[in-house]
């Protein structure tokens, strides 16, 4: 099968599988019939390691399968391996990594990162020239930034679309399971099958599926917001230059363009953020302690003393630098100054977008403020500078909105990623405008 061939070479060459599937199989009934799919590493799939890209799962092989792996067999899809990824999804450029698992090297220039956290879906996805699709997930952008830096469309539902049944966590108000493709039609067929409702999962919303499979590109009569914070300082000039055209083109197209400000989003959307997700994936990370999942060491000492060193030994440095600070955000003394805050302006924040969303279809912007940085780039950065290159991605995430990345022209042979924005359960609109504006960037 070419698509097999294709994922053992793009893990020798690229690092984009943490794993292959040892015993694929084909279907020849069902939407996903002959399209291999290639599942993010925190997607459980029964009898593949699922390590969500932390050492401290490297052994962790499911009993079961994630609701939205048993829709694509149910479907016919052919489940292709694990991709790599960010430990538990913690980053923006698939670097930091647990021990003895792949990093992926972007196929366009291996000297360059595919993004984060969903690194290797992106790349697998720009590499495979057999029919694919990729499950990826997306907490604060992981699904848009690997897409724009890969150059592929990454489409993220609204939260609670799509099952989470099965997914490893990270932080459970703000994961969704998406789709990646290397166009929004091949995307949109897999986020359709994946949405709808499903009883084990508590946040998981009962609305009619849109058929986004089937969306024609609409531009006349829609109405796009063109965020003008995320066009100014902190954006590179070619990158919003590029956006700029694509929307000039849509415009051209019939659609209306309209400027917006989404300023407090600017202002304060990464650290809300930051804060929630922290808090949240601190208090999901202390099931790993070596007693029920995973790995673990030789019982010795006092309980406190077995955990710290389990963990010690099997966390990178991202994900202990975020338990610490999750943890602070959350105790007696400092609650109400973080952690209550960033849910107080988590809610401002959203009603900035509803107040935009009473006159415009959709909002669009960047993806991300650069091109994919080289590697020796993303050594030099500090943490703070790590995340405050998630601006653009972070606020449809923390909303909860749906939202797409469709590649817009390259800037020196480097994939940019235009992002579209829409309201809480219109991913057709999304999908729709975003058909649209591919279809005037790449006539
Ligand atoms: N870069 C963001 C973070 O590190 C988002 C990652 C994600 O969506 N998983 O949290």
């Amino acid at each position: 099968m070419k698509i097999m061939d294709e994922a053992l070479v793009a893990k020798e060459k690229f690092g984009l599988f943490n794993a292959i599937n040892p015993n694929p199989k084909a279907f020849s009934k069902g939407r996903l019939a002959g399209i291999g799919i290639s599942v993010k590493d925190n997607i459980c799939v029964e009898g593949l390691p699922s390590t969500a890209g932390s050492a401290i799962l490297s052994n962790y092989v499911p009993v079961f399968n994630a609701t939205v792996i048993e829709k694509v067999l149910a479907e016919g899809g052919l489940i292709v391996g694990k991709t790599s990824q960010d430990e538990f999804g913690f980053g923006t450029f698939s670097v930091n990594i647990g021990k003895g698992l792949s990093m992926p090297k972007n196929p366009v220039d291996p000297n360059r990162s595919c993004g984060g956290s969903s690194g290797g879906a992106a790349g697998f996805t720009r590499f495979a020239s057999a029919p694919h699709t990729a499950l990826a997930e997306s907490t604060g952008g992981s699904i848009a930034c690997p897409a724009a830096f890969c150059g592929v469309a990454g489409f993220t539902p609204t939260y609670g679309r799509v099952s989470r049944f099965g997914l490893i966590d990270y932080a459970n108000s703000l994961d969704k399971i998406g789709s990646m493709g290397k166009t929004v039609s091949k995307a949109s067929l897999l986020l359709e099958i994946l949405m709808g409702f499903d009883p084990r999962d508590s946040t998981s919303v009962n609305q009619p599926v849109p058929e986004i499979s089937n969306a024609k590109p609409v531009l006349k009569g829609k109405t796009i917001g063109i965020v003008e914070e995320f066009f100014g300082d902190g954006i590179d000039s070619k990158v919003s230059k590029s956006c700029e055209n694509a929307l000039d083109a849509a415009k051209s197209a019939g659609a209306k363009v309209v400027s917006v400000s989404l300023s407090k989003n600017a202002r304060f959307g990464v650290a809300a953020y930051y804060l929630i997700a922290m808090a949240e994936t601190s208090t999901n990370l202390a099931k790993y302690c070596g007693m029920r999942f995973g790995q673990s060491l030789p019982l010795q000492g006092h309980f406190d003393d077995f955990f710290s060193r389990v963990r010690s030994e099997f966390f990178g440095a991202e994900a202990k630098r975020r338990v610490i600070l999750g943890t602070f955000s959350r105790m007696s003394g400092y609650r109400d100054a973080y952690y209550l805050k960033a849910l107080k302006a988590r809610s401002a924040l959203m009603k900035e977008y509803f107040e935009v969303f009473k006159h415009c279809d959709v909002v669009c912007h960047p993806t991300m403020p650069f091109v994919a940085p080289r590697f020796s780039d993303i050594k030099k950065l500090s943490p703070m500078q790590n995340y405050a290159a998630d601006l653009c991605t972070v606020p449809a995430n923390l909303g909860g909105f749906p939202h797409l990345s469709i590649p817009v022209k390259e800037v020196e042979k480097l994939p940019v990623g235009l992002m579209l924005t829409g309201k809480h359960f219109d991913e057709l609109s999304v999908a729709e405008i975003g058909k649209g504006i591919e279809s005037v960037v790449n006539p």
